[in-house]
C-alpha cells in the first residue's frame, strides 16, 4: 500500500513569523510519524523559500515536502505578477495545488486552463494535485457525478500521473463534511471515471478528501480504505492539530 498523503493549504495566511513557528513545528512533528504518512505544506508564494530552508534545515526528506497553490501555464515571460512551475521548483516545491474551488470561483478558472497548467507542473517536474468538487446547489440537483465527471475529462491530461482532490464546495470552511457512506461512494464513483478518463484499469493516482478536515472527523475519513488522503485547509495553520490528521492517516 501507497502512503497516505496529508497535504496542508495554507491559503492566502502566514506572515513571517507565523510561518516559521508553523512550519519549524510541523517539520519536527513530522520526524517521528510512521512510514505510512507523508505530509506537504503549501504555503503562500511569498513564504516557499522561507519553508524550504527549513524543511531543510530539519531534514525532512520526502516525509515532509513543500507545495505551492497554484502556477502559471507559460514557464517564463511576459506574465505580470505571475508565478510559473519552473519558479516553483527552482525553490524546493515538488507539489502545485490547481483548480482549487476557490480559484475556479474567484478568478474564473476553468477545466480547459487548468489542464494547461496541470501540463506546465508536468513539464516541470511537479506533482499536480488537481481539485474537484460540486456546489450544495449542484449536489441537490443530483447533478454531482456529472459535474465531477465533466471536470475530470477536461482538467486532466490524457497521461494525468498526479493527485487528484475531492473538494465539495459546500465542504469547504463550513464545518460540514459528506458522511462515511457518502463519501466512500464518492470515492469508488471517481476511481471509475479515472478509469475510463485514463483507460487504466489500475490506477494509481491517489485520491484525496478535502472539506472541513479536523483532528475528531480524520479516523472516520480515513476509515475510508480507497481514501489516498486528505487534503487540509484551516486545521493546517496549527500544527498540532494538522499532526494529529496525519496521525490518524
Ligand atoms: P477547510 O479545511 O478549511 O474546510 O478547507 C479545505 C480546503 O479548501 C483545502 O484546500
Amino acid at each position: 500500500v501507497s502512503p497516505k498523503l496529508v497535504i496542508g493549504n495554507w491559503k492566502m495566511n502566514g506572515l513571517r513569523e507565523q510561518t516559521v513557528q508553523l512550519a519549524t513545528a510541523v517539520a519536527e512533528g513530522a520526524c517521528s510519524l510512521p512510514d505510512d504518512v507523508k505530509l506537504v505544506i503549501c504555503p503562500p508564494f511569498t513564504q516557499l523559500e522561507r519553508v524550504s530552508d527549513i524543511l531543510e534545515t530539519v531534514g525532512t526528506d520526502s516525509k515532509l515536502q513543500l507545495g505551492a497553490q497554484d502556477c502559471h501555464t507559460a514557464s517564463s515571460g511576459a506574465h505580470t505578477g505571475e508565478i510559473s512551475a519552473d519558479m516553483l521548483a527552482d525553490v524546493g516545491v515538488k507539489y502545485v495545488l490547481l483548480g482549487h474551488s476557490e480559484r475556479r470561483q474567484n478568478c474564473g478558472e476553468t477545466d480547459a486552463l487548468i489542464r494547461r497548467k496541470v501540463q506546465a507542473a508536468e513539464a516541470a517536474g511537479l506533482v499536480p494535485v488537481v481539485c474537484i468538487g460540486e456546489t450544495m446547489a449542484e449536489r441537490q440537483d443530483g447533478r454531482a457525478a456529472t459535474v465531477l465527471a465533466s471536470q475530470i475529462d477536461g482538467s486532466l491530461t490524457d497521461s494525468f500521473n498526479g493527485v487528484l482532490a475531492y473538494e465539495p464546495i459546500w465542504a469547504i470552511g463550513s464545518g460540514v463534511t459528506p458522511s462515511r457512506d457518502e463519501l466512500e461512494r464518492t470515492l469508488f464513483l471517481l476511481r471509475g471515471l479515472l478509469q475510463s478518463r485514463l483507460k487504466m484499469d489500475d490506477i494509481r493516482v491517489p485520491i484525496l478528501y478535502g472539506g472541513s478536515v479536523t483532528p475528531a472527523q480524520a479516523p472516520t475519513i480515513f476509515s475510508i480504505g480507497v481514501l489516498g488522503g486528505v487534503l487540509v485547509g484551516s486545521a493546517s495553520l496549527d500544527a498540532k492539530s494538522f499532526l494529529r490528521i496525519a496521525e490518524a492517516a
